[in-house]
């Protein structure tokens, strides 16, 4: 069974599919139960099309500031509190 810690970290990998599928599932099985991992999850996803959108345009230099502030807010209110 994953933890939260296992799927805040590796959230990055589940989402780009790099995960083999015994971990898939577990991923899929805990985000089920897990509502503070699936906003994470979601949080995360979110992100990560800010930064593929933003790698597709000419950077403009707020650009990459702006994406780790988002990240790492992401990162803060998706902590698990227990
Ligand atoms: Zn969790």
């Amino acid at each position: 069974v994953l933890t939260c810690r296992e799927v805040t970290e590796r959230a990055s990998e589940y989402l780009d599919g790099d995960l083999p599928f015994g971990r898939r599932l577990a991923f899929r099985l805990h985000l089920m139960m897990c509502r503070h991992c699936r906003r994470y999850v979601d949080q995360l996803a979110g992100t990560i099309a800010l930064v593929r959108a933003a790698g597709r345009q000419a950077t403009d230099p707020g650009t990459a500031d702006r994406i780790v502030t988002a990240l790492e807010r992401s990162r803060a209110e998706a902590r698990p509190s227990e």
